[in-house]
């Protein structure tokens, strides 16, 4: 038996959706949502609120151990972080060297994790490629990748709201080609990793979660169910669903409503060849 903790790392563009994921994956009795983990030092560091309201240095399930807490990752956060800009793609997806002392941090802040935790698997929504092309060099990590993609449009419409970061639709547009073009040649040359729709999740929910577990446990539970509503995780980061205590699945195009028809069709070919190569229509 190997020793490695077993982790499933999200990907992909802001406002895709995997918020949504991370808490519907979490209802599986194996797996244990993190959240996006590449804000774990600074929630420590700044002593922010676990998404139940405590903070995270005292929250139950948390429950951090003080030699992580007293250790000196703290002074590692401006590290990780420098290492993790999208930046560093292009030089990571070439380099096959791993990275010993961004590695070393990581496994230790997940070594200490899963000493507390006992579950089987770990769920990180950061969504960073970087941080996942990271981790992946990793000898304790075993990682299996989950890219979410999403209806440009939707993200678009997702960024104009005026909550967290806003983005205007063409600072919007630039993000979503660049995220979304390293996360196709990313996904594309790793067999580990499992492109998904968040239209399809919305959709048909049972199938792309059977989807995903075929993917991670290499089988699956004979048929997914699907509960009326899903409790929010103990998390770092995450968008403003992560304030509800629980979540219903819906859908959410308002994109259609609030995007006049021939910006829609503006935004498609801005974000060409993504919208062609994941089916969207105009
Ligand atoms: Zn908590």
């Amino acid at each position: 038996m190997s020793n490695k903790i077993n982790l499933i790392y999200l990907l992909g563009a802001g406002r895709s959706g995997t918020t949504l994921l991370a808490t519907l994956l979490n209802n599986h009795d194996d797996i244990e949502t993190l959240g996006e983990m590449h804000q774990f030092i600074e929630y420590v560091d700044k002593d922010k609120d676990c998404s139940c309201g405590e903070k995270l240095t005292s929250c139950s399930t948390w429950n951090l151990s003080s030699d992580l807490m007293d250790s000196n990752i703290k002074d590692e956060r401006l590290y990780c972080e420098n290492k993790e800009s999208h930046k560093n793609i292009p030089s990571l997806i070439f380099n096959k060297k791993a990275d010993k002392r961004y590695i070393s941090i990581q496994e230790h802040i997940f070594s200490a994790l899963s000493g507390n935790r006992k579950s089987k698997w770990y769920l990180d929504s950061s969504k960073y490629i970087a941080r996942y092309l990271l981790l992946k060099k990793s000898k304790k990590l075993n990682i299996k990748g989950i890219y979410m993609v999403r209806d440009p449009r939707g993200v678009i419409n997702s960024f104009t709201k005026k909550v967290q970061t806003s983005k205007r639709p063409l600072s919007a547009i630039l993000y979503y080609n660049m995220i979304n073009l390293f996360g196709e040649v990313v996904s594309r040359n790793n067999r580990n990793i499992l492109k998904i729709k968040y239209e399809d999740l919305v959709e048909s929910p049972e199938q792309v979660l059977d989807e995903i577990y075929k993917h991670v446990f290499g089988s699956s539970k004979a048929s997914v169910k699907m509960p009326e509503y899903f409790t929010m995780p103990h998390i770092v980061g995450g968008n403003r669903i992560k304030t509800k205590k629980r979540i219903h699945l819906s859908k959410d195009t308002d994109w259609q409503r609030n995007i006049p028809r021939a910006r829609q069709i503006m935004y498609y070919y801005l974000c060409f060849p993504f919208t062609y190569i994941n089916k969207y229509r105009v």
